[in-house]
């Protein structure tokens, strides 16, 4: 598929036309961005360990029902993804709390929440994504209550199978960020999940020894990114074992850059 014009470019993908007006194409850069934009970087590799994760968390999302935006991966930075008006919309999912919540309400770290949480930021870069209520969701039209009813249902399933599919590779699903676009199709709007899964989007640990297996790392200075989000994608059994992580990025590289 022939890739077109820049269409957009975000902190970390660009999204590009195609010839066919209903799909882009989705790049993973490996710029890491935290705390607004205030602390920057590249890492070589993320974005061809992103592009892998999200693919295969949204492809077995796909076979679960959860209709989503991914149509196919085309390269190791690349995929087909169907264009949607994404909702404005950041819907945070937290099992445990960390992050945001703990400073904001003063809730011990790793606290094991009862049930899932789940808490609405508005996607405004300049603002720093403020955190708003459904009402304020309602009051602007930023979704209607159909919408957030719908979205709000597959949250819940999209939650459930990743707890398990982490579970079952020695992960914790501690929270993840989602978000969700209109698509039309004869006519009629309906609303798919969009953007990416990853390690940059959720927050893994370790389920024996609470290692931070995601973009935590870049945030907070852990440690190398790279060797983490590796072996997120290994016991996904995306990569294989014996894959180490130079290797990885190395040829990964290579060959994207013989494409270019
Ligand atoms: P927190 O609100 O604690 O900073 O983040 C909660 C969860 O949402 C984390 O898993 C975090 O990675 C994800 N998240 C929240 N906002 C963003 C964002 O703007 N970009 C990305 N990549 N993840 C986000």
């Amino acid at each position: 598929m022939k890739k077109g014009k820049k269409l957009y470019e975000g902190k970390a993908k660009i999204i590009y036309a195609t010839e066919d007006k209903r799909l882009v194409i989705q790049y993973f850069k490996d710029d890491a961005t935290a705390f607004n934009n205030l602390k920057k970087s590249t890492i070589e590799g993320k974005g061809v360990l992103n592009n892998r994760i999200s693919e295969h968390i949204l492809t077995n999302l796909g076979q679960i029902g959860i209709k989503n935006h991914l149509v196919k991966r085309l390269n190791m930075r690349e995929q087909i993804i169907k264009l949607v008006e994404i909702i404005p919309i950041e819907f945070i999912v937290r099992n445990v709390a960390t992050g945001s919540i703990t400073k904001r309400l003063g809730i011990k770290d790793g606290t094991v929440l009862k049930q899932p949480l789940l808490e609405y930021c508005l996607k405004d870069d300049e603002l720093g994504d403020p955190l708003i209520a459904e009402e304020h969701i309602l009051t602007f039209d930023w979704a209607s209550k159909q919408e957030l009813e719908q979205v709000k249902k597959m949250i819940l399933r999209i939650n459930d199978f990743m707890i398990g599919m982490f579970r079952g590779v020695g992960i914790k699903l501690i929270d993840f960020k989602l978000e969700f676009g209109r698509l039309k199709i004869n006519g009629k709007t309906e609303v798919i999940l969009a953007d990416e899964i990853s390690p940059d989007t959720c927050r893994l640990w370790d389920s024996m020894t609470d290692k931070k297996l995601d973009k935590d790392r870049f945030r907070k200075d852990l440690g190398d990114l790279i060797p983490a989000y590796t072996e997120v994608a290994k016991r996904l059994g995306i990569l294989h074992e014996q894959s180490n992580v130079s290797a990885v990025n190395v040829t990964n590289l290579r060959s994207v850059r013989k494409k270019k």
